[in-house]
């Protein structure tokens, strides 16, 4: 028996889990360590999940996508992130981008692109955050100025998920300021790895997430096309947190697939492990944990997907769900590995035991994509708001 229910999953989301799970525990779970270790990004490991439809999930189908669900995704994220939390995470960023193209794109960008996304032959990344501005996104100062047929890009971007990774097979979707103060004056672009004036900074040193590079990304008079405007001039905020919302979702699951593998291994070692005489599984105090932890993922993951169906049906609260759910999933995912690490003692506190990588991968999930405390800040709002209304 599975530790998560499929209560109301088709036949075919049941077996899409199944092949996300089947990939994870074949290609990411025995490698996970290493790549934790030795700070190696498994490229490949990633285009044999693009091979399987996972790097361009709800992609139009006629654009070298899967054309699924945003429910679909939810499952494949959270099972992918049973193998390794953060090579699952940043398969979510590069469906975010892929997104951000067929939503926004152009037909010449869609064209152009998608397909070699899909294929994970260009990797992406999402630059929105600044060294001055995180949280106030909308406050970001690097500028987008044009000339002629091209748009000059000066400023810097901060804690870039997989900058570099693709070398100049490389697209970063960039938001600059082309206007005036605020987000109507904010644009996105789609620049190449192999721009002129982008540069690179060291890998960040991380406490978890070790598997993908975290870069600043700088841009010194960094020319790109015209054509490389994603959507409208003063469109780039508005692109940037419609991304957001499905980015949110796919964190979330990634924590619940975190939450989900440590509530499987607290179960394998309490089973084993013996404590006064019997295993520890026996005692009702650590059964009580147990369920608590279950019981909460459970509870997580139903408003997930209830988040990502409203996003599929474009629902008006689609933006207050995805929020709600980011914030719930991380912080219980979060709170299930801790209490899994518990569970194990001092072994949990090991790395051979596994459970304080998962620890150390999915704390960052609650900074992330918007902090946790952002996403309060939406709910809040939407709900002030409508009582004023
Ligand atoms: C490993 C890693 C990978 C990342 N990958 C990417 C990426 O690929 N692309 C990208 O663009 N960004 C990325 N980020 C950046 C991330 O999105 C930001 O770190 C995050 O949005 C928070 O911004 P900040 O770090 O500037 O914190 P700040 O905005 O300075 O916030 C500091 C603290 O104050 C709180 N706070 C701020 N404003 C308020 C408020 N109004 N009310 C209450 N509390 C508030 C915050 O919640 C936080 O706790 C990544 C970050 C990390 C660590």
């Amino acid at each position: 028996m599975p530790v998560w229910s499929q209560a109301g999953l088709t036949d075919e989301q049941i077996a899409i889990e199944e092949m996300a799970a089947a990939f994870a525990r074949a290609e990411l779970a025995p490698l996970a360590p290493v790549w934790d270790r030795d700070k190696i990004f498994p490229v490949e490991t990633l285009r044999a999940a693009a091979a399987l439809g996972m790097a361009a999930i709800y992609v139009r189908e006629e654009m070298g996508g899967a054309g699924l669900s945003r429910v679909d995704a939810a499952l494949i994220f959270e099972a992918l992130a049973t193998g390794c939390p953060a090579i699952a995470a940043y398969l979510s960023i590069h469906n975010m981008c892929g997104w951000m193209i067929d939503a926004y794109g152009s037909a010449e960008q869609q064209r152009r692109w998608l397909r070699g996304l899909g294929a994970m032959e260009t990797l992406t990344s999402y630059c929105l955050t600044e060294p001055g501005c995180g949280s106030d996104a909308a406050a970001l100062r690097t500028k987008a100025v044009r000339r002629g047929d091209a748009y000059s890009l000066s400023g810097e971007k901060q804690f870039i998920s997989g900058a570099g990774a693709g070398g100049d097979a490389h697209l970063y979707i960039v938001m600059a300021r082309t206007g005036e103060p605020g987000p109507r004056g904010i644009s996105a672009f789609l620049v190449e790895g192999a721009a002129p004036g982008l540069t690179l900074g060291a890998n960040e040193r991380k406490m978890g997430w070790n598997a993908q590079p975290t870069r600043s990304v700088t841009f010194d008079d960094c020319r790109v096309p015209a054509a490389n405007l994603l959507g409208r001039e003063g469109d780039g905020f508005k692109i940037a947190m419609a991304a957001l919302d499905g980015g949110r979702l796919n964190i979330g699951a990634c924590s619940l697939g975190g939450g989900r593998r440590a509530l499987e291994a607290a179960l394998d070692y309490t089973r084993q492990r013996q404590a006064f005489g019997r295993p520890l599984l026996e005692f009702q105090a650590l059964q009580f944990r147990l369920a608590d932890m279950a019981t909460e993922l459970e509870a997580a993951r139903a408003l997930l997907w209830r988040a990502a169906a409203a996003l599929d049906s474009r629902h008006a609260d689609a933006t207050r769900l995805c929020a709600m759910a980011k914030r719930i999933a991380t912080d219980t995912g979060f709170s299930v590995v801790d209490d899994a690490l518990q569970l194990f003692g001092g072994y949990g506190y090991l790395a051979d035991y596994g459970v304080e990588k998962l620890l150390r991968d999915l704390r960052v999930h609650r900074i992330l994509e918007g902090t946790n405390e952002i996403m309060r800040l939406i709910v809040a709002r939407d709900l002030l708001e409508e009582r004023n209304a």
